[in-house]
């Protein structure tokens, strides 16, 4: 078995290993695709610690070539998505739907090994399948869909509300495109207008480029001085989370979002959260896979703009370089064939 592992800050090996079957409750995995997300290359660049060696990759579209004793839900032949997270669904934790504080979470990729590798033994319980007609190319953005579901279900978003959303990155984008398939009113706020320009292209109508337009002003403008009932911040985005409060209307909730691996630290205003009443509530990652699945099979998203190319699992280390070493920011999907 192959896998492509980080050695050291910045340091991809080939490493090949024999061959394993799988064991009580596993599967044995033919990896079809894997993806580069923004905190893979954070950790490759030392910016996110993580113990080494460890193999990238957070999410798999596979096939599964071996079941082990024990597993009855799948069968040699299935196609299944691997969340990039797993927890033990046992733990106190879990128990009250707090996957993310469990016991025992791991992240693949992170604090587990992740899937640009050829083949990869897992527990079947992190495996979800996969109806047939859904293309692996945009089975492989399950994690982020299901992560605007989880930032939207937090928010207890309605159709017809305002949700700011401050950071118009690959899952800023898509948690605007989930807002509008739920028939709320996304209003896309950053400062990259590459980005506003793909987010108008999906449909979002309202954007703002924060370094041409006062968005507290706009945002003021668009919902009749009442500013949004929702916000949604990515810390790891071009916009602060202290101004992203000053987006939101009195009594508003504010998720505040970013995933397992990127850590950002910053201060906000008490005062503003006080005066205005706000509730802020942390959200990093999604645990619903099936309702994400669901809205792929319903064409509920257009994810064909999204990918910024498809790569080869042998050019993985050259490519992992010339992404650390570019000025030019991490944008959209990156997916791996292998
Ligand atoms: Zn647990």
């Amino acid at each position: 078995m192959k896998s492509w592992k980080l050695t050291s800050q910045g340091s991809i090996e080939l490493i090949t290993t024999p061959s394993e079957t799988p064991g009580f409750g596993q599967v044995k995995i033919k990896v079809e695709k894997t993806s580069i997300s923004l905190p893979d290359l954070m950790i490759y660049m030392g910016k996110s610690k993580v113990d080494y060696p460890i193999t990238l990759g957070r999410n798999c579209v596979g096939m599964i070539i071996e079941t082990g004793p024990g597993v009855e839900d799948f069968k040699r032949g299935d196609k299944v998505y691997v969340c990039a997270k797993k927890y033990c669904g046992q733990c106190p934790a879990c128990k009250s739907g707090h996957y993310f504080l469990c016991d025992d979470f791991k992240t693949f990729g992170y604090n587990t090994d992740g899937f640009m590798r050829d083949f990869a033994i897992i527990d079947a319980s992190d495996c979800a399948l996969l109806p047939e007609r859904i293309d692996s190319n945009e089975a492989i953005f399950l994690d982020h869909i299901s992560l605007a579901t989880q930032v939207l279900t937090a928010l207890k978003i309605n159709k017809g509300e305002y949700v700011a959303i401050s950071g118009c990155g690959l899952p800023g984008l898509i948690l605007g495109e989930v807002a509008l398939y739920l028939q709320a009113i996304p209003i896309m706020i950053d400062t990259d207008s590459k980005m506003l320009s793909l987010a108008k292209r999906l449909g979002i109508y309202y954007t703002i480029n924060s370094t041409e337009t006062n968005p507290e002003e706009k945002i003021f403008h668009i919902t009749g001085g009442k500013m949004a009932k929702h916000s949604a911040v990515f810390t790891s985005g071009n916009i602060s989370v202290e101004q992203a409060l000053s987006f939101a209307g009195i009594g508003a909730r504010i998720a505040v979002v970013e995933r397992p691996g990127i850590v950002t630290k910053q201060k906000c205003g008490i005062d503003i959260i006080q005066n205005n009443c706000l509730s802020l509530f942390g959200v990093n990652g999604g645990t619903n896979i099936q309702i994400s699945i669901n809205m792929l099979v319903n064409r509920a998203i257009d994810l064909s703009t999204l990918s910024e190319m498809n790569v080869r699992i042998d050019e993985i280390p050259d490519i992992m370089k010339e992404l650390a070493e570019s000025t030019r920011k991490y944008h959209l999907q990156y997916i791996v064939d292998i």
